[in-house]
């Protein structure tokens, strides 16, 4: 979609959460709403959620608002074709918040879409980003077309997620688990290991420091 280009960066990181609300409002049987009962949901101000959505093309009709149904499927295409790829993590821990705090979206094209977990954070949005409950994971990866998942859980959990991650569609795991998952040919598991990599460091500063002084 080229007019993505032109849509400011702030309005494509709101875009997870305006879809979120919508989701919800369509599981609440709800047909329609204006800017006004979506900036109280959202709390974005209504004016801004209104600019945003003529950034997307999607006009309200005066007096009616907007119709739920169509702004969901509008929305789900806008975030699978937006300039941003979009990432989902599992797993909402301290090292899950750290990512989330972190978001990918300031310094590249990556954002982190939505967040899962079995935990009290589900419904939430934390720095900006929906946390859905662990039931939805194959549903809402599927809408919203993700490919690339962040596993932050505990490794007990890790391979029965990997696998509903792989039917669900994801190609590419970022594997925080110290467990090594198996995955079926054709899907890409990259471990992140914080030990290792301070230990290979380590090395190289004590080989270092012995070329150096020569001991
Ligand atoms: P944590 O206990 O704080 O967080 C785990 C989160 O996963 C919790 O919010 C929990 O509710 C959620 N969870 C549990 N079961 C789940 C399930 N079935 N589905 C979805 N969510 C589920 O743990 P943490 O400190 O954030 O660590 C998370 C993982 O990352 C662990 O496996 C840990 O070993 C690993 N870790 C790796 C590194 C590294 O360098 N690679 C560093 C720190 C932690």
């Amino acid at each position: 979609m080229n007019e993505q280009a032109r849509i400011p960066r702030a309005t494509a990181k709101r875009l997870p959460i305006y879809y979120r609300y919508l989701t919800f409002l369509e599981d609440a049987g709800t047909n329609r709403i204006s800017s006004a009962e979506l900036a109280e949901a959202t709390k974005f101000d209504a004016a801004t959620i209104r600019r945003d959505f003529s950034y997307f093309g999607a006009l309200g009709k005066r007096g009616y608002g907007y119709d739920v149904k169509a702004l969901l499927s509008f929305f789900a295409k806008v975030l699978d074709q937006s300039s941003l790829i979009n990432v989902a993590l599992i797993g909402v821990g301290h090292l899950g918040h750290a990512l989330l705090n972190f978001n990918f979206h300031q310094s590249s094209n990556m954002r982190i879409a939505a967040a899962f977990d079995i935990n009290e954070h589900r419904g939430k949005i934390l720095s900006g980003v929906p946390i859905y409950d662990m039931s939805e994971l194959e549903e809402q990866i599927k809408a919203q077309r993700i490919n690339i998942a962040i596993l932050t859980v505990p490794q007990e959990e890790a391979q029965e997620i990997t696998d509903r991650l792989v039917s669900a569609g994801i190609k590419g795991i970022m594997n925080f688990t110290p467990l090594r998952v198996s995955v079926p040919d054709g899907v890409r598991v990259q471990n992140v290991d914080l030990t290792n990599e301070l230990q290979t460091l380590v090395y190289f500063i004590q080989n270092y420091a012995s070329i150096t002084t020569g001991k």
